[in-house]
């Protein structure tokens, strides 16, 4: 339900125009479309056969409105829509048969950009780095052992400055690393020719990724530079190292001298995040804890269940009342044909085993139909099993005779994944854990298969604690924020997209009803699309880009929040402290915040953000852009930095938006790289560039309430390769977004957006005409304006220039 705002916990930029928005955007929730029972007839039956795997493949589309219509007819999307010349270009993940639904409905699709042998590749990598890993830990052992030498090897001993701090950062691989937990006890000296021992000690802790041992690994302030190092590892073993000076870095970094980041070496399932967070808490006990959400998930579990026959009229469905862990997985049911004239249809329950023999004629044929068998069943095995005719079949066929089937859950992963409900876990970082600090909140993985983004929630958690030792600026963030990560909101999914279908990606519950698709052969259609399941501008509030029908990729669920994984979403955003909040999503390489919804066809948005909110969102996405594309230079572009509405599609419940209108957090939304599973060394670098922009988010957060300085800028104008042109680029006094115009228009946030991503590389290079008049604007990140300007286009000073050459 869409509630009003209940109490003003958003932060307003410090901006005095606050301008009406256009009317037309301001619709009241009353006025709502209700989206008609059939799905105002868009839906198409997509029907996700069990056999199929799916593939992420390009629809090719005319316009908006052919987007719009794809959105609505409730296909499972990825986040990736390109726009060209020629079109739009969106990614479905489909499979062969719901493929060919969307051709039958006229729609043109493109390359195939994904195919599961690309998933069973990610997790043949994954299993082969873990088994490297293990293979070099058992190496490392057998070498030492073969040379007599010392079980423990000191890799690393970095000293430098930071401020006025002097830190010894320390990495050293111990033979029993990966079955002792012990840390390890570094004995410094105190500079050339003095004792080991005088210089003081510090311990290092393991460091374990995706349950395998890597090293260890600590850093400590110390007093006096050290010279040498001893490590005497609990087996006796004693390694010393000379310690060298870590190479200062550019002083604009915003990571200072010894920022230590990289603590991802492979995907993660849900259960080792958590595993992950629980390590992390245990290791700074001062900085962080563990918060177990309120609500369990219903968990990796399913009914065991078989479908009997092959056609639909004849078809049995048949599901375990236990859960298939808990006993349905030993059911089994036969149906035999009694091989004489004139038999009645019986059910015999012998344990677990279920005997059906069917019905004869005079001439004895067999004459049970599915609808009198799935009766018989209920009738005499309804202690241990329901029954019922396929998908709301009559069931008038006959049923034939058919092997001893056992029923199963099919669910593949190893017993070390709980098959209970699943507690659901929040890791909270700062030195003031208590809601007196402004508090920000990431989130990861509402979508299953999406395995980067949780990468960046433990990457960056990892980076905020492990530097608050040595980094003042870190320090800075964790002494004034209270840091909520949550690295798996769909933790069921997770598991069911490691173990046993890589592309899903709802959560694993079931609300499909008998007459639907219930039975076994819908399995990978079941689930709730945790990001369509929120409270505000929802599906059931009448917008578009979710669906009422369970078997849907979008599926909205019975009602808002029905979903233990969102009730913890909700749960976390009521924190009040909470202003910011990063919604990390794969993929697409987008940067996006609230509108996230319309109706169609008519394509009324949820309200925009005022002009001073939205001074804040494209300030502050000046500086996470540039942050990201520090690591590579991979820009987002201004395309897809926006709201989501305008760069995306419509998607109606989503979290993003329940957190903005509900709850008053300035919410972003990450489309994290290139693909749901890409290969490993990309998806590396896509965890190391997004946690640089999760990391520059806590920045913002913290210089926001103290920022009040308005931004300057200027034009530099230069000649042009290209006769009767100029090169044009803007300067900003910090980083800023800027925008501009070049028709004599006053400049707005719809104009022309600079180089977002650009300030701290230098801006992109506009050549224009000579003598094109330039106007123009600057917002910071947070959300001043230049001049004060009133940037509804009424205002008047904004900047004014010309593309002419400075007169020398
Ligand atoms: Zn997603």
């Amino acid at each position: 339900m869409r509630m009003p705002n209940s109490g003003d916990r958003r932060w307003r930029a410090p901006v005095v125009a606050v301008a009406a928005v256009s009317a037309v955007l301001l619709v009241s929730p009353a006025s709502a479309v209700t989206p008609t029972a059939d799905g105002a007839g868009q839906n198409i039956e997509l029907n996700r056969l069990p056999d199929e795997e799916a593939s992420v493949v390009e629809v090719l589309l005319a316009d908006s409105a052919e987007l719009d219509k794809l959105v609505a007819t409730g296909v499972d999307l990825d986040h990736d829509v390109t726009r060209t010349e020629e079109g739009i270009v969106a990614h479905a993940v489909v499979t062969p048969s719901e493929a060919a639904a969307l051709r039958a409905r006229g729609y043109r699709l493109g390359e195939t950009v994904f195919q599961p042998s690309d998933s069973a590749e990610r997790v043949a990598e994954r299993e082969a780095t873990i088994a490297a890993h293990k293979a070099e830990n058992q190496a490392f052992t057998a070498s030492l052992v073969a040379s007599d030498a010392s079980d423990v090897k000191i890799i690393r001993a970095d000293y430098y400055t930071s401020g006025t701090d002097q830190i010894l950062s320390v990495e050293a691989k111990w033979a029993q690393g990966q079955t002792s937990t012990n840390a390890l006890t570094v004995v410094r000296d105190s500079g050339p020719g003095t004792a080991l021992g005088s210089g003081g000690t510090q311990n290092i802790s393991r460091f374990v990724d995706a349950g395998v041992y890597m090293y260890h690994r600590g850093a400590s302030t110390v007093t006096t530079r050290p010279d040498r190092i001893q490590i005497t590892s609990p087996t006796g073993g004693v390694a010393v190292a000379q310690v060298k000076e870590w190479l200062p870095i550019p002083a604009d970094d915003p990571e200072g001298p010894g920022y230590q980041k990289d603590f991802v070496s492979s995907y993660l399932t849900p259960t080792e995040l958590y595993d992950r967070v629980h390590q992390l808490a245990a290791e700074f006990p001062g900085l962080a804890e563990v918060v177990e959400l309120p609500y369990k998930t219903n968990g990796y579990r399913r009914k065991a269940q078989a479908v009997l026959g092959a056609a639909n009229a004849n078809r049995v469905a048949v599901d375990s009342l236990a859960w298939g862990h808990e006993g349905g997985n030993d059911i089994s049911v036969e149906l035999v044909n009694p091989g004489a004239a004139s038999r009645p249809l019986s059910v015999t329950v012998t344990g677990k085993d279920i005997r059906v023999s069917l019905a004869t004629n005079a001439s004895g044929a067999l004459t049970s139909t599915a609808a009198q068998v799935a009766a018989a069943l209920n009738a005499n095995a309804g202690s241990i099993v329901r029954a019922y005719t396929y998908r709301g079949d009559a069931g008038a066929g006959v049923v034939a005779a058919a092997a001893r089937t056992g029923l199963t859950d099919g669910l593949k992963a190893p017993a070390s994944v709980s098959r209970d409900p699943q507690p659901m876990y929040a890791i909270r970082i700062g030195k003031h854990r208590d809601g007196s600090r402004m508090g920000v909140l990431a989130y990861a993985q509402e979508h299953a298969r999406e395995w980067v983004p949780p990468l960046v929630a433990i990457e960056t958690a990892e980076r905020l604690l492990r530097n608050y030792g040595h980094d003042g600026r870190t320090k800075q963030l964790l002494n004034n924020l209270d840091i909520w990560i949550a690295p798996s909101i769909n933790p069921d999914g997770g598991h069911y997209s490691f173990y046993d279908y890589a592309s899903q990606r709802k959560n694993m519950t079931n609300h499909c009803p008998l007459t639907d698709a219930a039975d076994a052969l819908g399995r990978n259609s079941w689930g709730v699309d945790n990001n369509r399941n929120y409270t505000e501008y929802s599906l059931f509030d009448g917008y578009s880009g979710a669906s009422s029908s369970c078997t849907s990729g979008t599926y909205a669920g019975p009602s808002e929040l029905s979903e233990p994984e969102d009730k913890n979403l909700d749960w976390l955003a009521q924190h009040k402290n909470i202003k910011f909040s990063m919604n990390l999503h794969s993929s697409g390489n987008y940067f996006m915040w609230s509108p996230g919804a319309y109706t169609t066809p008519d394509r009324i948005s949820a309200p925009r953000p005022t002009l001073a909110e939205e001074s804040f969102f494209w300030g502050a996405s000046s500086r996470i852009l540039t942050a990201i594309k520090r690591h590579r230079n991979m820009a987002v572009t201004p395309a897809r930095t926006g709201p989501i509405s305008d760069v995306l599609y419509s998607a109606a419940g989503n979290s993003g938006d329940m957190l903005w209108y509900k709850y008053g957090i300035y919410a972003w939304n990450f489309e994290v790289g290139t693909s749901f599973q890409p290969a490993w060394n990309e998806a590396h670098a896509e965890t190391m560039e997004f946690s640089n922009g999760l990391v520059e988010l806590m920045r913002v957060a913290r210089d926001f309430d103290t920022d009040h300085q308005r931004p300057k800028s200027g034009l530099s104008v230069t000649a042009s390769n290209t006769p009767g042109m100029v090169d044009v680029t803007f300067t900003v006094s910090e980083p800023a977004a800027v925008f501009y115009t070049l028709d004599g228009s006053a400049p707005t946030y719809s104009s022309t957006l600079y180089a977002s991503a650009g300030v701290r590389e230098g801006g992109e290079t506009v050549t224009l005409p000579a003598g094109t008049k330039i106007h123009w604007f600057s917002v910071d990140a947070a959300g001043n304006v230049e001049n004060n300007y009133r940037a509804d286009g009424t205002g008047k000073n904004y900047q004014k220039g010309s593309a002419v050459l400075p007169t020398s």
